[in-house]
């Protein structure tokens, strides 16, 4: 049974201190199903793009052998886009621009053949959206959740009705403070369990990753780069890798979902070290499985 993934795809415009892209591919579950397609198959995409969504961006997700079957492309449409500049410090990002476009009156239908898949990755987008694909599924055995700034300050009642279905949730640092309304990360993580999922998993950029369940805490480094030149997509290839193993693996245990934090941190250092989804586009399964290893001696010492 298959993975699927809904989310944003979009264009983007990103300023970094060292360079601008526009019109570059994105978007959540771009980058979810990317960076899980070096995990695992079948992969089925729910989500919608206009006509002006280039061609080779699909060609792409196409050799990826990722499956379109749910991607709507709507005539006369425009793309969802985002505009983005990040400040010298990379961890600090200003939105400038966000148009729903397409997705503002996006009516998600998931084909027959995907209700069953056993893995659910709802990608950034608005709840609503994310909550009208998960009620056409079949009984998933792992939803997990992103959402950011954007959707908790718009949609906070829509997000927390869907929290009560999500198994596990991945938001960052600044996004769980907010979503908790406090500001210290541990206790904030341990309210949003009581809106519903088991386990959050707080990205914090280059300072790695934290799980929290309500009995274990784990803590995972980010992989340390030397060259960091666009952090758009990271928190979303994490969501891909992460998940993707999970439903390689198809192992639930607290030991696998760890190890799945790893390879989400993974995938995300792949992400950074180039614009928009270039990072991901020609690594293989080998160069991962090599990062994964020199992840794990990265916290690994001698017991006295
Ligand atoms: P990340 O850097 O992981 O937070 O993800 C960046 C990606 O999220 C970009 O490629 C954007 O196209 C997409 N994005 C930005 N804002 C939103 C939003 N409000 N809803 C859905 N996707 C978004």
């Amino acid at each position: 049974m298959g993975l699927l993934v809904v989310g944003s795809l979009g264009l983007d415009d990103v300023t970094t201190p060292f360079y601008k892209t526009e019109n570059a591919l994105g978007g959540a579950a771009t980058y979810i199903s990317i960076a899980a397609s070096y995990f695992t198959s079948p992969i089925y995409l729910v989500g919608v793009v206009g006509e002006d969504f280039p061609k080779e961006y699909i060609d792409l997700l196409e050799k990826k052998n990722i499956d379109l079957e749910g991607l709507q492309i709507i005539e006369g449409g425009k793309t969802f886009r985002w505009a983005g500049k990040y400040h010298y410090d990379l961890n600090v990002r200003d939105t400038l621009l966000t148009e729903l476009n397409v997705f503002e009156n996006f009516d998600p239908v998931v084909p027959e053949k995907y209700k069953k898949s056993s893995y659910v990755c709802l990608g950034n987008i608005d709840p609503v959206l994310q909550m009208k694909v998960l009620v056409q599924m079949i009984d998933p055995k792992c939803v997990v959740c992103d959402t950011m700034n954007y959707w908790i300050e718009r949609q906070k009642n829509e997000l927390l009705e869907l929290l009560k279905k999500v198994d596990i949730l991945i938001i960052n640092d600044s996004e769980t403070r907010l979503l908790a309304n406090e500001p210290n990360l541990i206790k904030a993580a341990k309210h949003i369990l009581d809106f519903g999922p088991e386990i959050i998993i707080i990205k914090k950029g280059e300072h790695g990753a934290l799980l929290i369940s309500r009995d274990t805490i784990f803590s995972a480094p980010a992989y340390p780069l030397e060259s960091i030149y666009d952090p758009t997509g990271a928190g979303d290839t994490f969501a891909g890798g992460f998940i993707g193993y999970l439903h390689k693996t198809q192992d639930l245990n607290i030991d696998n979902i760890k190890r799945a934090v790893i390879y989400g941190s993974t995938m995300a250092s792949f992400c950074v070290e180039q614009f928009s989804t270039k990072g991901l586009e020609e690594i293989d399964y080998l160069r991962v499985n090599d990062r994964y290893r020199e992840f794990l001696n990265l916290s690994k010492c001698n017991e006295l």
